[in-house]
């Protein structure tokens, strides 16, 4: 774990990136923003490598899942369980915290949250995004279900040169809308929550995926399938997120609906 502070005072944000050591785009953004950021007003930002062992060997961990882990375990055996509790312990009163990972599944950046705080509002709605996930329905283990006012941000495909790009303007967009940086006004626009339900399992043989992310399913409509499932979407508003034939092993993506509008904050 690497982790530099600049500033001082409150407010005190975080960037973590490099949660999944196969997603190196988190890292190289922080480590960009640790030689280049400089803080004109009070207020502190906690910039944190997570996996680094992970990230030496470009495995998404060495021993569990980082973001099945939280908030860890400090007596466990295992690398991740003892490493996310120094991540919560490291994070613990933060204002705000923004945590970058990429993915295999195709653009558009989206945001994550699970549960809906001011803070998250104002991070949300000041990230260069269109669509948020509410995934409190979904698992407890990650960073953002666990550590308070944690937004999570897909920034692309994981090794592409965009994901570092786009990482590196959602992290000034949070310091802005969180009044850290002041290089430029920060930008507020609505967003869409998305929440996520339901996980689509994935059986075995070859993978087929219908429909991209936030795109709607029309009703009887195959979103994907492979030799065990066929996944027929009978209900209207169904859309997918994460979705991606070979990204992961056992889901196809997340089955969402469109819940709410966020807008930005009042006094803006
Ligand atoms: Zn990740």
């Amino acid at each position: 774990m690497r982790l530099v502070e600049r500033g001082y005072g409150s407010p005190r944000v975080a960037i973590v990136g490099g949660i999944h050591g196969d997603e190196p785009a988190g890292k190289e953004v922080v480590e960009r923003l640790i030689h280049t950021l400089e803080i004109e007003n009070e207020g502190t930002v906690q910039l944190l490598v997570a996996n680094e062992r992970a990230l030496t060997i470009g495995e998404r961990y060495t021993e569990t899942d980082l973001n099945r882990a939280f908030p860890g375990d400090p007596d466990s055996d295992r690398y991740e369980d003892v490493l996310a509790t120094r991540v919560c312990s490291i994070l613990e009163g933060a204002d705000a915290v923004l945590a970058l990972h990429t993915s295999h599944s195709a653009p558009p950046p989206f945001a994550i949250y699970s549960t809906l705080t001011d803070s998250v509002q104002r991070t949300v709605t000041g990230l260069p995004v269109d669509y948020v996930v509410n995934s409190g329905e979904l698992r407890g283990t990650t960073l953002d279900s666990v550590v308070p006012h944690t937004v999570s941000v897909e920034l692309g495909r994981q090794w592409s040169e965009d994901a570092i790009a786009f990482g590196h303007d959602a992290s000034l967009a949070f310091l802005r809308a969180h009044g850290l940086v002041s290089d430029r006004a920060p930008r507020f626009t609505e967003t869409k929550v998305v929440r996520g339900y339901e996980e689509v399992p994935k059986g075995g043989g070859e993978p087929t995926v219908n429909y991209a992310n936030f795109e709607e399913i029309p009703v009887g409509s195959v979103f994907a399938s492979d030799d065990v499932y066929t996944h027929r979407v009978e209900e209207e508003g169904v859309v997918p997120i994460l979705a991606s034939e070979r990204g992961y092993e056992d889901i196809f993506g997340i089955y969402g609906r469109l819940e709410q509008t966020l807008f930005p904050p009042e006094e803006v």
